[in-house]
């Protein structure tokens, strides 16, 4: 067991003393802290979001909004920098998928197909996955006129003063909405019932807004492209009449809700109803003492960047507490 977390604590019998699971912004961030705390994390990256390590940031181009940053960096280039700074300080990582978790037992398990750990503590940190429409051209246009973060792509070049449509009914799609207004010349707002799900202040503040056009019984059909193979508008089709047309749009939003990827804590961990960690407020304790989390996975709200790595740190922090407190 690890006898303290200063100078030299390394793992002994065989029991580590944190494993973090999960190598976006959260995961990397809890790997320098808990490297920097001599605590020789273990570090599961994973590589389910694209094949490779980094999380969501793999799946973008510019990120202009993370601290220190003032001309942007793009999303593999800032993971690739976090990632290298989690291995100066000595984190060891595997370029694995955790495939199981035990948190009833103490220690801890952790499996991947390579190797078995025990372990005193886990940083979980495995992300969420934005839901996709899986339109047959989604691929093509993922982050070149398809985006599934207002806050993040919004006031991007490509973006900015031109028309955009935003495609869901509850909460996330009708902020997404408003906040695009902003920048955009005119947002639709793709629903594909007779109805928004978002709540009654939502709903007034877009149909107040002169600058949201909402189309209900519609839906979103696949992506249109120009001579240059840019995009310039959407299929779309009324669920109705099953007429189909063509909008004029050089955006389009996902705002159909994101998965958080907690299926490996089901049944030990308490997550909420739609698969969030569920942690203490404030903390990045779950319910399970020993297990933390942090980033998107326990975040339904902010999901950003910055955001994860504020709570990878916390969680990390919290590792060496919990540590010194229980060995
Ligand atoms: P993630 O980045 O989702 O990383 C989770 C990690 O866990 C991944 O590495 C995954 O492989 C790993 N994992 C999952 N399951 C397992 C497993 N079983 N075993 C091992 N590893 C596992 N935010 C901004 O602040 N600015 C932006 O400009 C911005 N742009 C974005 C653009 C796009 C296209 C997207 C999708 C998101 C964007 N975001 C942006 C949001 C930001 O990417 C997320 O908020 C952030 O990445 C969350 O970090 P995270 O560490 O919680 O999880």
């Amino acid at each position: 067991r690890a006898s303290s977390v200063d100078a030299q604590t390394s793992s002994d019998e065989g029991v580590e003393n944190v494993v973090i699971i999960g190598s976006g912004p959260a995961g990397y961030t809890a790997a320098i802290y808990a490297a920097r705390a001599n605590l020789k994390p273990v570090v599961f990256e994973g590589y389910q979001v694209g094949g490779v390590p980094g999380g969501q940031l793999m799946t973008t181009t510019e990120v202009e909004n993370f601290p220190g940053f003032p001309e942007g960096i793009t999303g593999p280039d800032l993971m690739d920098r976090m990632r290298r700074q989690a291995e100066r300080w000595g984190a060891e990582l595997f370029q694995e998928d955790v495939e199981y978790i035990d948190v009833k037992n103490s220690p801890f398990t952790v499996k991947s197909s390579e190797r078995k750990v025990k372990c005193h503590s886990i940083v979980y940190a495995t992300g969420a996955t934005a839901q996709r429409l899986r339109l047959p051209r989604e691929d093509e246009f993922w982050s070149r006129g398809i985006s599934a973060c207002a806050i993040c792509d919004g006031a991007s070049p490509l973006f900015k003063g031109q028309v955009l449509a935003v495609v869901g009914g509850g909460d996330t799609a009708t902020e997404e909405a408003i906040y695009l207004t902003k920048y955009a010349r005119h947002v639709h707002l793709l629903v594909r019932r007779d109805q928004l799900r978002a709540s009654k202040a939502m709903q007034d503040r877009v149909f107040n807004n002169p600058n949201i056009t909402v189309h209900f019984n519609t839906e979103t059909v696949d992506i249109v492209s120009n001579t240059k193979g840019q995009m310039s508008g959407i299929l779309v089709r009324k669920l109705d009449t099953g007429k189909e047309s063509v909008l004029e749009a050089k955006g389009l939003f996902y705002g159909i809700g994101h998965l958080p990827n907690s299926q490996l804590l089901e049944g030990q961990v308490e997550l909420d109803s739609s698969g969030y960690v569920i942690v203490e407020e404030g903390t990045s304790k779950t319910s399970v003492q020993g297990v933390f989390a942090a980033g998107d996975v326990q975040d339904h709200e902010w999901r950003q960047a910055v955001t994860a790595a504020g709570s990878g740190c916390v969680a990390a922090l919290s590792v060496e507490r919990y540590l010194v407190h229980n060995n």
